[in-house]
């Protein structure tokens, strides 16, 4: 891979020059939150709802903001232009800092500053990615996170090792389970659809409150489609017509196996392949 421009604390640098303390809570701590954006025709698809989210993510662990947080935009776009890219995702990661050394309470804000990360992920072909043609295949793991999955937080060792379990049984992805209902994937949101009606579960501090998922549902209710939030078993998805997931860099993902079963017919249903040719063309639309 060629070498890119990434940002560190005001300074766009070559990834091999940049550093951050070992003293860092992100690095001890996992005392840090991140976002995800994607990138289509050189634009930021729903910039605005992730660095809302992400400062609600700050809000909710205490964590001062950074001095750089109006300027995020324009620090998403100078990496894309620094980095020439089309297609991808930019990842950008805040963590409390590092105060100088390993203490469990949180430091004073007055003497500790945000550290503040960003790099570019190149993906050419992320929209037109043959896996939507062809659905990924799912197993159900119990889910074992943290109670405050709303809050986008780097300890992301759980949804790894949910990773690792699906490759184990050679499947994609795997859907966590939680007193029997479906909470949300390693790193995407759930749904499945029955007759005219998509399913997936409601907000609350069980699952991250997916920029997509937002966006889909908005376009799912202007195409005057039913949707219900509320939360399903394995059970009910391996009997619906359709499953699919949905995440920044995913868009919307047939889902076309759970456990074993086929989902529908085994095949990616019409109404995953139509919300994400409107999630598709109407983000890119609006992409800043
Ligand atoms: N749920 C989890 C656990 C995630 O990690 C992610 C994205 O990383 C999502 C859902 C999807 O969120 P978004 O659509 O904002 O990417």
């Amino acid at each position: 891979m060629n070498m890119r421009t990434v940002y560190v604390n005001g300074t766009y640098l070559p990834e091999n020059e940049a550093t951050i303390s070992i003293f860092d809570r992100g690095f001890l701590m996992a005392d840090g939150v991140y976002e995800v954006t994607s990138v289509l025709d050189g634009k930021l698809i729903d910039f605005a709802g992730h660095a809302k989210r992400l400062e609600r993510s700050l809000n909710e662990l205490d964590m001062p903001h950074p001095d750089c947080l109006p300027d995020l935009l324009d620090i998403h776009r100078e990496l894309v232009r620094l980095n020439g890219i089309e297609e991808g995702m930019i990842y950008l990661q805040i963590t409390r800092g590092a105060p100088g050394d390993r203490d469990f309470a949180f430091p004073d804000p007055a003497t500790c500053t945000p550290t503040v990360v960003l790099f570019t992920q190149n993906k050419p072909g992320l929209a037109n990615s043959p896996v939507a043609k062809t659905g990924i295949k799912v197993i159900s793991v119990a889910d074992q996170r943290w109670a405050r999955r709303d809050i986008k937080t780097v300890q992301l060792l759980y949804p790894s090792m949910g990773k690792m379990m699906a490759k184990a049984a050679g499947v994609d992805d795997a859907w966590m389970v939680e007193d029997g209902m479906v909470t949300e994937g390693t790193s995407n949101n759930a749904y499945i659809v029955k007759g005219n009606t998509i399913i997936t579960r409601h907000l609350g501090n069980e699952i991250l409150h997916g920029i997509t998922r937002a966006a889909v549902l908005r376009f799912a209710h202007e195409a005057q489609m039913q949707v219900e939030e509320r939360s399903f078993s394995i059970a009910e998805a391996q009997a619906a017509d359709e499953a699919f997931i949905t995440s920044a860099s995913m868009f919307v993902m047939p889902v076309v196996e759970i456990d074993g079963a086929a989902v529908g017919t085994g095949t990616p249903g019409p109404v995953a392949a139509r919300l994400r040719e409107i999630y598709l063309d109407e983000s890119r639309k609006v992409a800043v």
